[in-house]
This record gives C-alpha cells, sequence and structure tokens, in this order.
C-alpha cells in the first residue's frame, strides 16, 4: 500500500505507452494517477503520429488506387479534393478515438491529470497548476519530439516538421523531403497523391537505412514513379526563405540543380527522447549517451521506484513496443514475474507498398556475422498478388541453417503490414520453417507467400521451381 497522502502509481505521459501502463495497473487494482500536458491521452501516436499519418495515408491510397484502376479499365477522371473535408476526416478520426481513451480512463477510475511535470525527488513529481504529488511507483513515458538540425533551423511557416505536416495546411505545388526514413516517406507519399511534386533527399546512399535492400528496392522503383526525384548520398546543407518559397543548398553528387526552391519543405531526420527539462537530475535517474533513460529488463531505472518506458527509454521509437513495455513495467510493479524479452518486435512503413519485418533481419545477421540461411519468395509467383495487379512483392524468411528456426520475416508488398504478424508469433514460438511450410495458407491469399516461402527452406515448391545444378 501507498503512504498515506501519496499515489501508487503516477503515470508521466499519456502515450501508447503510458495509458496502456495506467490502465493495466488499474485492472490490477492499484490507485493511479495519469499524467499528460495534453487534454486527453493518446501522447504523439494518436495526436502527431500513427494515427493522423495512416488516415491521410488511406486518403492517399484512394488516390492512388483510383489511378491505378484504370489498368482494370476503370476510368475516375481527375480526383477532387477538398482539403478542409480531408482535414476534418482526420481530426474527427483522432478525436474519436481519444474520448474513447478518456472515457477508458473514467471507467477505470485512472485519475487523468492535464498538467506539465518535472521531478522534485526521486518520489515527487512538481506540476505546473502549482500543487505536487508524492508516489510510491512512478513510470516515465514522455515520449520523444522530432530533431531540427541546427543548419536547417529557419524562422518559417513553409519550414515543417511531422506534426506540421500532419496539419496538411495546404498542398504545395513543391515539396522538399530532408531524409528517406519511414517518416519522410509516407509524409511524401501523402503529398505526392494529393498533387505536390515531391523531392526526396537523403544522406546515406539508401532510403530507409537498416532496412534489407532487397525489401526497400520494389518501393523504391514505384516511388521514383510518384516522387519528382529522391537524390541519395545528398546533404541539405542550407534552407533560405525567398519571396517564392524556401531555397535548400544542396551537396552531394548527380544533382541537376544545386540550390532548388520549394513551396515547403519537410524536415524528418530523426527524433530525440524528451528526457532533458524533467528534473531527473533531481533523482538517480541516469541517461546513455543518446539520451535515452537506461532501464533494466523490467523498465526500471537506476532509480528504484521509477520505471521508464516506449520512446524515451530506447529504440526502436513505436508505439507497440511503448505499449508492451508499459504491461512488463506494472507487472513488475505489481510483483509479478516480469522481463522485456521479446524476440520480434515488427516494423511497418506504412508506404504503397508497405514494407514489414520482425526478429533478425538479413542486414543485422551480416552485421553480427551470423550464418543464416535465407529463402525469398517473389509474389510475382502468387495468384493472389496477381489478382490485385501488385506482384511487385516479396517474402523472405530468415532462418536458423541446423535447426530450421525461422529467425525473422521480411515483406514488402501490398498489406505487409498485416502479414507480418505471422511472423511475430512464428518467430516468438520458436517455430520452424517446416512448422509454417506445413500450416495451410488459406488461397488465394497473399499469406500463402509466407508459406510457400518456408516451403522453399526444403527445395522446388508449386509456385518457384529452379534447375538444380
Ligand atoms: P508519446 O506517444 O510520445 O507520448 C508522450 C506523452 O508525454 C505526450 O502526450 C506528451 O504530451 C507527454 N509529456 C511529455 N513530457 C511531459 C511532461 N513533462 N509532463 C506531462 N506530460 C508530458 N509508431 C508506430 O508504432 N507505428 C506507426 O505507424 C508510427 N507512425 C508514426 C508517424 C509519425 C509522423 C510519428 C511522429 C511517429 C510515429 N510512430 C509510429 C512513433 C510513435 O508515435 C511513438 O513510438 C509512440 O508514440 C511512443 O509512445 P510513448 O508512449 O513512448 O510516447
Amino acid at each position: 500500500m501507498a503512504e498515506s497522502g501519496e499515489t501508487e502509481l503516477v503515470v508521466l505521459g499519456a502515450g501508447p505507452g503510458g495509458y496502456t501502463a495506467a490502465f493495466a495497473a488499474a485492472d490490477k487494482g492499484m490507485q493511479v494517477t495519469l499524467i499528460d500536458a495534453f487534454e486527453k491521452p493518446g501522447g504523439t501516436c494518436l495526436y502527431v503520429g500513427c494515427i493522423p499519418s495512416k488516415a491521410l495515408l488511406h486518403a492517399a491510397k484512394l488516390l492512388t488506387d483510383a489511378r491505378d484502376a484504370q489498368a482494370w479499365g476503370i476510368h475516375f477522371g481527375r480526383p477532387e479534393i477538398d482539403l478542409a473535408a480531408l482535414r476534418a476526416q482526420e481530426t474527427k478520426v483522432v478525436e474519436t478515438l481519444g474520448k474513447n481513451l478518456l472515457e477508458l480512463s473514467k471507467r477505470r477510475k485512472v485519475e487523468y491529470i492535464r498538467a506539465r511535470a518535472t521531478f522534485a525527488d526521486s518520489r515527487t513529481l512538481r506540476l505546473d497548476n502549482g500543487s505536487s504529488r508524492r508516489f510510491k511507483h512512478c513510470v516515465i513515458a514522455v515520449g520523444s519530439s522530432p530533431i531540427v538540425p541546427p543548419s536547417l533551423k529557419l524562422e518559417s511557416a513553409r519550414l515543417m516538421d511531422s506534426t506540421a505536416g500532419l496539419r496538411l495546411e495546404e498542398v504545395p505545388a513543391s515539396l522538399l523531403v530532408v531524409g528517406g526514413g519511414y517518416i519522410g516517406l509516407e509524409l511524401g507519399c501523402v503529398y505526392a497523391a494529393l498533387g505536390s511534386r515531391v523531392t526526396v533527399v537523403e544522406l546515406t546512399d539508401g532510403l530507409l537505412p537498416g532496412v534489407d535492400r532487397d525489401l526497400v528496392r520494389p518501393l523504391q522503383s514505384r516511388l521514383e514513379g510518384q516522387f519528382h526525384k529522391i537524390y541519395l548520398g545528398t546533404k541539405v546543407a542550407k534552407l533560405a526563405e525567398t519571396a517564392e518559397g524556401i531555397r535548400a543548398t544542396l551537396e552531394g553528387e548527380e544533382i541537376e540543380e544545386r540550390e532548388p526552391t520549394f513551396g515547403r519543405v519537410l524536415v524528418a531526420v530523426g527524433r530525440r527522447p524528451n528526457s532533458r527539462g524533467l528534473g531527473l537530475e533531481n533523482t538517480k535517474v541516469q541517461l546513455d549517451d543518446k539520451g535515452f533513460i537506461r532501464v533494466n529488463e523490467q523498465r526500471r531505472t537506476t532509480d528504484e521506484p521509477i520505471f521508464a518506458i516506449g520512446d524515451v527509454a530506447g529504440e526502436p521509437m513505436l508505439a507497440h513496443k511503448a505499449s508492451h513495455e508499459g504491461k512488463v513495467a506494472v507487472e513488475a510493479i505489481a510483483g509479478e514475474p516480469a522481463a522485456f524479452d521479446s524476440r520480434a518486435i515488427p516494423a511497418v512503413v506504412f508506404t504503397d507498398p508497405e514494407i514489414a519485418w520482425c526478429g533478425l533481419s538479413e542486414t543485422e545477421a551480416k552485421r553480427q556475422g551470423r550464418e543464416v540461411k535465407v529463402v525469398r519468395f517473389p509474389w510475382g509467383a502468387s495468384g493472389r498478388a496477381a489478382t490485385l495487379g501488385r506482384t511487385e512483392g516479396l517474402t523472405k524468411l530468415v532462418t536458423e541453417p541446423e535447426t530450421e528456426r525461422l529467425l525473422g520475416m521480411g515483406i514488402v508488398g501490398e498489406g505487409a503490414g498485416e502479414l507480418i504478424a505471422e511472423g511475430v508469433v512464428a518467430v516468438e514460438m520458436a517455430a520452424s520453417a517446416r512448422d509454417l511450410a506445413l500450416s495451410i495458407h488459406p488461397h488465394p491469399t497473399l499469406s500463402e507467400t509466407v508459406g510457400e516461402a518456408a516451403e522453399s527452406v526444403y527445395g522446388p515448391t508449386t509456385h518457384l521451381f529452379r534447375v538444380r545444378r
């Protein structure tokens, strides 16, 4: 029990990590206070991240699907886009989910306080409404914020981070996206579908750094048709506002125009943990050299009563990783055996085609010098992909040669984000490729590509025949 005057559990930050932790704790009978600077739970994910971006990507897909329908003899004509109505629909989705979360808090008797809080000491939070809260346990779930490098800082309404990009104030004639990571590509797809001429500039030599190249290739070739330009190995050295827009100075080889001007610029070069300005210096909580809060496998920090989860507690910065950590931390607080030991945290890039992977990737296996067997099933051999007119996809499995155990899965193609769930379960349950091959997958579906990729570990499959040498 908590001492009188102290709350049993205070959760600081009501994003997917924080509200999941708060709800799980309340469901275990704990007395819980959830504090967030925003009026409702949801965090970055709901208000300026996962949900609004996916709502806009849905609209973008309607547009590109309508265009692709021409190949099937169906012509819709030129789309008319009512931007205000599109924004209203995006807001409606977000508001509805936010209201539901607040209702779920109330029903669980979680006390929700709208305030910004900082640590006064290891047992006390100071709130910006003048009050303070003592706690027995605290879970820090304050998330992350977009990085804008000093060289790209500019006082201009035309310069956007992802939050401003999602507001969709206008569809500029031209848009520069700085950063070829998933956030830049997802938002680039939205603006391109709505009619902007999109240029993407990525500093490293490939889009989606770190992701297996064979998964990126089909996406890149489709984006090359949708975007105006994709510059790789190129740096945006400077931005300057002019009467016409923002002039960017590009540094790299094979650049057609070194100082092009854009109607708007979106900077999506990464995010940093919100660990600064939290008063952590008044506690024993330690940070690592990237500013993430140091935690153990239970998500306990170096200050015993304090836990940390989600983006502020380390990579990968993904909502489902935050929620899972929230449950683990609460189990640990409740004295139950708990550890964050996932083998397969899935990641999805919601472009079209989507890219999804989980577990060990081929790139990571190479980096570790680990011997693996990789099999690929090209969607050109999938009946379902043919019916969708989307045969560019690929399903690949990474297996352990001696045991045939599935270590990882990667998919590029329509609906990859849904398909990867099978890989997550298989990797977590230590399934072998044979387990997948012997499981009957429904026909005609894209999930058959998983089953047949698994069969190909053992030789030719029904739709894949390679002459043995
Ligand atoms: P957050 O969701 O960041 O929530 C932190 C909360 O803490 C915020 O509400 C903030 O107001 C509050 N807070 C911070 N400091 C204080 C303080 N001192 N006092 C009170 N409150 C405070 N992830 C996915 O898994 N899938 C996706 O498709 C996806 N798409 C994304 C798209 C975009 C454009 C962006 C930006 C992110 C996306 N993400 C996606 C990442 C995802 O949003 C984050 O990983 C996730 O929100 C992290 O959850 P969290 O609980 O750690 O923190």
